[in-house]
């Protein structure tokens, strides 16, 4: 499904077939989870391919890449034109990329000179599918932002999003949302979260999650539209029996969520602001133009 015997991947400066592009069993990354990665999309505009916000999605792997003391010798902008390369030589226009930034050999806890980058690409359909999501409050928190930096894109944050999807699976719901280290709301395992209730969206502010670049977009639609959006914490229980919920990812795109431990939302899913905005999100990520648009991600 992500690679045949024609997929060409980028590693380390080199366009090579993804069968013969050989990663080390000692690389850093493999065994203690010190690595930086993206997901980016790019669709189909007008029979061309365009990224949907890859200058905003390559900010930030520079972003977890020195939070991470992990060097990274390329730009933005040669990251940006890579992925073009990248979606040309595999002959993609809707596609989900994924850039990552792994470790060389080193088996100690020291930090690594040697980095490596892969590009690679492949067609994704929607993340959460196109049904409502059945949610469940996850036994898991997201990590302590004391103890790792959780606005950063790292591989080994994956593990507690891993822990939490199978819990979810396995008690037979779509997807989990994840509480912060004092109960309040945070984000699901590959996605943030808002909710609605009075024509207002609620959303948890930047802290304990990752600054979704979704999140962000959705959150400009909604400006757009004229709708407040009040960035503040709140526990699953304010969820429960609101108007309506969404998730907001680059893979998940704008997922609608029908339950929440299996109290439903008010609203039909069309009648809500987030239906809405996943409408407008479908056009914008479309629009020839979308690079550098609305607001930025600034990344310090
Ligand atoms: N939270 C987590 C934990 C994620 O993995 C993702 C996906 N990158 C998101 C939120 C959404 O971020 P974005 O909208 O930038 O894809």
């Amino acid at each position: 499904m992500y690679y045949n015997d024609n997929t060409i991947v980028f590693l380390d400066g080199q366009w090579l077939k993804a069968n013969d592009a050989k990663g080390s069993l000692f690389s850093q990354t493999l065994h203690y989870g010190s690595g930086v990665f993206e997901g980016i999309r790019s669709y189909d505009a007008n029979g061309e391919a365009m990224i949907f916000k890859a200058e905003e999605h390559y900010e930030r792997l520079l972003y977890s890449a020195r939070k991470m003391h992990i060097k990274c010798d390329y730009s933005v902008e040669e990251l940006t034109n890579h992925s073009y390369e990248l979606l040309r030589k595999n002959d993609l226009k809707n596609a989900y990329i994924r850039p990552l930034l792994y470790l060389g050999e080193n088996m100690t806890l020291h930090t690594v000179d040697k980095v490596h980058l892969m590009l690679c690409g492949w067609e994704w359909g929607k993340y959460l599918g196109d049904s409502l999501l059945n949610v469940m409050v996850s036994s898991y928190e997201r990590p302590n932002p004391k103890a790792v930096p959780v606005e950063a894109k790292v591989t080994g944050h994956y593990t507690n999003s891993i822990l939490a999807t199978t819990e979810a699976k396995a008690k037979g719901f779509d997807e989990a949302l994840l509480l912060d280290r004092n109960g309040s709301v945070a984000e699901g395992s590959g996605a943030n979260f808002f909710f609605e209730k009075e024509g207002v969206l609620y959303t948890p502010p930047l802290g304990n999650i990752l600054p979704g670049i979704t999140r962000l977009t959705a959150m400009d639609i909604a400006g757009e539209m004229g709708i407040e959006v009040r960035e503040e914490y709140f526990p699953p229980e304010v969820v429960k029996g609101a108007d309506g919920a969404f998730f907001t990812g680059t893979a998940a795109e704008i997922a609608g969520i029908g339950y929440l431990d299996g109290s439903p939302f008010k609203l039909d899913w069309k009648d809500t602001i987030g239906y809405k905005i996943s409408e407008r999100y479908k056009e914008l990520v479309r629009k020839p133009s979308n690079k550098r648009q609305l607001t930025e991600l600034k990344w310090n």
